[in-house]
């Protein structure tokens, strides 16, 4: 039947079937034609598949915990601490600093059939790897560093329902709203001063790796507009560290930060006057509350003592503060001290000094958090701080310069 075009098929099948048994009969002159027999070749059996041999190696990714050595990460996969302990003093000899490690880093192992390890790939970054390979008895270490293609981009926003909102909404990552808060800490509150309608532009270095963005590098200057002002923050490189400061050279690192905690919600204010939430009546709330989940860390608002640390009946676990120039600060309902804390103790801003809770007198998780003054208790949002630092005499020249040069591009490049 193959080859018979299925047309003159169809109608021999209809002949068939019109011409009835006659058909049949007549049919019978394709009957006549002796039907060879399908005589099937016996079957050859497949051959049995070649079970690809074992690969040479086995490439075993290692994922870096918080606090880890080499040694311990590369033990926890079954290399013995004695190599380990080689294979990281070829590393530190070639300059890799390990004392770094985080889990962000990259760790794999590549072993033999005989599971010994061959090599280790270490990437600390996405512009730099080793090797440390195995000769014989030793190791070798071969360095690779690429030179990122850096490229500056300016990003602009309005915040509608939040600035990480705002920062999705240009295809950028929450990192960067991060840092813009952190630039402003001592001047804005996030938490509290957040509007719909607020808009920030910046200018930040983007890195790329053959035309793929890998990460960001600087973020060079940065603008933030309410209803009511505009904040600038200009990076420079100032005693080698990259610093933030406004237009006129004055430090943006104050020693009072705006909030002990970041983008949470703010459930009573400050006020002289506030119906008590368990006690009843009217009494005085001189002091900010913070919504946020138990175990949010609190962070110490400038440099300071420990001058309490530890129960204090209904505030709960609490840290007392003393700050320069008469100020104290407190930190209340806490679910736990962080490691060290003790009366006496010396605390850097920022530092972590316990976690939210709601310990004592208290409905809810959430921070009560206060600030004296010459041991009168004022409104943290509404304190004017030290101003910072302005920067030094020497470089206030070439640090002017450069701010009008990057404000302008930012006006230029993402207008408001
Ligand atoms: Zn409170």
């Amino acid at each position: 039947m193959v080859g018979m075009p299925y047309r003159k098929l169809l109608v021999a099948g209809l002949a068939a079937v019109i011409l009835g048994t006659a058909a049949v009969a007549s049919t019978s002159w394709w009957a006549a034609a002796p039907v060879a027999p399908v005589v099937s070749a016996p079957a050859v059996a497949p051959p049995p598949p070649v079970a690809a041999p074992p690969p040479e190696h086995r490439v075993e990714a290692v994922a870096l915990k918080r606090g880890d050595t080499l040694v311990r990460a590369l033990a926890r996969k079954g290399v013995e601490k004695r190599v380990g302990q080689r294979i990281a003093d070829a590393l530190v000899e070639s300059g890799a600093d390990l004392r770094r490690m985080n889990p962000r880093h990259g760790l794999a192992i590549t072993w033999n059939l005989a599971g010994e390890p061959l090599e280790i790939a270490y990437t600390p970054s996405p512009w730099l790897g080793y090797a440390v390979i195995a000769t014989g008895n030793d190791w070798e270490v071969r360095r690779a560093e690429t030179r990122p293609d850096v490229r500056v981009e300016a990003i602009a926003g309005e915040a509608t329902r939040s600035l990480f909102q705002a920062i999705d909404d240009a295809g950028e990552s929450p990192q960067l709203v991060v840092e813009m808060a952190e630039i402003f800490s001592s001047d804005f509150d996030f938490t509290a001063d957040t509007r719909s309608g607020d808009r920030f532009r910046l200018l930040v270095e983007k890195r790329y790796a053959e035309d793929e963005f890998v990460d960001y590098g600087r973020l060079l200057v940065a603008q933030y507009l309410t209803a009511t002002r505009v904040l600038t923050g200009v990076g420079f490189e100032q005693a080698d560290r990259w610093r933030y400061y406004d237009p006129d050279g004055r430090s943006l690192k104050k020693s009072f930060l705006k909030s002990p905690l970041e983008f949470t919600r703010i459930t009573s204010g400050f006020t002289y006057a506030r119906p008590h939430p368990i006690l009843g009546g009217t009494r005085p709330h001189l002091a900010i509350d913070y919504a946020a989940p138990v175990g949010t860390p609190v962070r110490a608002v400038a440099d300071g003592v420990v001058t309490r640390a530890g129960w204090a009946g209904g505030n709960g676990i609490s840290v007392i503060l003393r700050h320069r120039s008469g100020y104290e600060t407190m930190y209340n309902h806490l679910s736990k001290l962080a490691a060290g804390m003790r009366r006496g103790g010396r605390v850097a801003q920022r530092q972590v000094i316990g976690y939210v809770g709601s310990t004592g007198l208290s409905t809810g998780p959430h921070l009560d958090y206060r600030v004296s003054k010459h041991g009168r208790f004022v409104n943290p949002l509404h304190e004017k701080f030290l101003p910072g630092e302005p920067i030094p005499a020497a470089d206030r020249a070439a640090f002017l310069a450069h701010a009008r040069d990057l404000v302008r591009r930012l006006e230029t490049q993402a207008a408001f």
